[in-house]
């Protein structure tokens, strides 16, 4: 358990402004998190950022809502005692007015302190105002 209370502290997901301070969690993934009904997310990467945040935050409900229906699993585990170090958004790829592709690494050490890093390249689907998760392909580790 973490004594960090990320809600009021800096977003999980590690945004920054113009002068390259953290944005608190409220105006950065809290919105589309604590929201998801009325404020939903963007873009892709602002979606791709939340889902980060989700998972820093144990947010199951929020993950399965913002994944696409064609792909959504029943439900989410999370792995107990995982500690998630950080997100690097890598690229962005808008390929068209409903699809885009966002590449990033997540970094992560499990409870037997394994550290682990998550490449993935994920496609998102826009529909009607809503931006949703379809599905990633993992990138092998360079070198
Ligand atoms: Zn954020």
């Amino acid at each position: 358990m973490s004594a960090i209370d990320p809600t009021t502290g800096p977003c999980p997901c590690g945004r920054t402004d113009r002068r390259d301070k953290p944005i608190g969690y409220a105006l950065c993934c809290g919105r589309y998190l604590d929201d998801f009904e009325n404020t939903p997310a963007p873009d892709a990467e602002s979606l791709m950022r939340s889902r980060y945040s989700a998972f820093v935050l144990e947010r199951g409900e929020y993950l399965l809502a913002s994944w696409h229906a064609s792909r959504r699993p029943a439900s989410i585990e999370f792995e107990p005692g995982v500690k998630w170090l950080g997100l690097d958004i890598r690229s962005r790829s808008v390929l068209d007015a409903d699809h885009a592709e966002v590449e990033f690494v997540a970094r992560q050490r499990s409870s037997t302190g394994t550290a682990t890093r998550l490449h993935e390249r994920s496609r998102f689907v826009r529909e009607g105002e809503r931006w949703y998760y379809l599905e990633g392909d993992l990138q092998q580790p360079a070198g």
